[in-house]
């Protein structure tokens, strides 16, 4: 069976733009776009690129107020109107700063994340998509979050909603911070099971995501948090992480896996504390796929998220892309990327692989056996839970 790989992009991306003194620079989606074609993936005969549409105000108030949208619309028209308080709706300065034209890019966001969605479900032999724009997971439903105004997860899951209101969907969210907003915005819904895993909320923003949030209502027992701790390694990450989400996703059965692929749990990101390598990524992104082919009925949603070093976030996703058209790279970079990044990213060190070998935090762990034997029984517990109570919530069900 042929399966088909879909690819959003469009240059229009670069106007989701907070400003050059920001985290979150768009030029991480640039470099990521030119790596994917350095190294032929755009041109895999399983490959098609598909260029974004802009949420419509209708799709985007399925998941936010019409307030807020307003507020939004009006700020991005003037972003000095003095009639509004923006700091209400968490815009401002600080973390969501008031850009021109910042609706247009935010709608664009939700519409590329519903274009991917779109063509996972409808269309034949398109079996995975992904829109490395989005995974804006932190805007809530009347206010923006940690750099994300709209929540495009949300408008996409709702877009499918709406086309098949019976559907069921695994959201599963890697990303260092919470997933929060998803969280939210489906904490009554039995039909969308949200899975975070992240650095624990007792070290990081937003500070949520602990092990008692399973969700309210009917949909009691569809939320399921891992908060990790600061410096876990690829292999205790990837172990507790092959242990638990093929039996969820077996219980749970989805009609379709949507991801949130942040990638700022790497030792180099800026904002976080986490200990993964960019190796890892390809590891996660293997089981992802043979978890979405034999649990999720072969449909796979992809989007970004986080990752703030702009030498990891195109390397980390482009081996996301490779696993889904099942190409083995080399682990070497091109001269010609390479000099790319060395002109617009003078400040970091320039990488020459595409993934780093070394696994820095399980050296460090070797060396402190006390950490790592507390890291192992904080994980074990974190088994149990999902065996003795996150998996039986779901089961119970249906
Ligand atoms: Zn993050």
């Amino acid at each position: 069976m042929v399966h088909t790989v879909g690819l959003v992009y469009t240059d229009k991306y670069q106007s989701y733009n907070f400003g050059p003194r920001h985290p979150l620079r768009p030029l991480r989606l640039k470099l990521t776009y030119s790596l994917m074609k350095e190294l032929n993936l755009l041109d895999h005969f399983n490959l098609i690129l598909l260029e974004p549409r802009m949420a419509t105000i209708e799709e985007i108030e399925r998941a936010h107020s019409s307030d807020y949208v307003n507020v939004v619309k009006k700020l991005s028209e003037n972003p000095e109107d003095r009639s509004i308080s923006p700091q209400v709706y968490g815009l401002g300065p600080g973390d969501n700063p008031i850009f021109k034209n910042m609706y247009d890019a935010s709608a664009l966001v939700c519409g590329a994340s519903i274009t991917a969605a779109d063509m996972v479900w409808k269309e034949e032999g398109i079996h995975m998509a992904f829109n490395p724009a989005g995974g804006l997971h932190h805007a809530h439903k009347s206010r923006a979050a940690g750099f994300c105004i709209f929540n495009d997860i949300a408008v996409a899951i709702h877009h499918l909603k709406k086309i098949n209101p019976d559907i069921r969907i695994a959201y599963l969210d890697i990303d260092a911070h919470h997933g929060d907003g998803v969280q939210e915005l489906f904490y009554e819904d039995p039909n969308v099971l949200t899975i975070s895993f992240h650095e624990s909320g007792k070290f990081l923003f937003p500070g949520t995501g602990n092990t008692n949030e399973i969700g309210e209502g009917l949909g009691k027992g569809f939320s399921m948090n891992f908060p990790l701790l600061p410096g876990t390694s690829n292999r205790m990450f990837l172990k507790l992480f092959r242990y638990c989400i093929p039996k969820i996703l077996q219980a749970y059965s989805p009609d379709i896996l949507f991801t949130q692929l942040g990638v700022d749990m790497h030792y180099n990101d800026p904002l976080t504390q986490m200990g993964l390598s960019i190796a890892v990524y390809r590891d996660l992104a293997q089981t992802m796929r043979s978890c979405a082919r034999d649990y999720c009925q072969n449909r796979w949603v992809a989007v970004g998220g986080g990752g703030y070093s702009m030498t990891v976030v195109p390397r980390a996703w482009t081996l996301f892309l490779s696993k889904m058209l099942d190409v083995d790279l080399l682990n070497q970079l091109p001269d010609t990327w390479i000099a790319e990044v060395k002109k617009d990213v003078p400040y970091e060190d320039v990488p020459i692989l595409l993934w780093d070998r070394d696994d820095k935090s399980e050296v460090q762990l070797l060396s402190h056996p006390e950490i790592a034997k507390k890291m192992i029984d904080y994980n074990k517990d974190l088994k149990r839970i999902c065996d003795e109570e996150y998996i039986p919530r779901i089961s119970s069900v249906g």
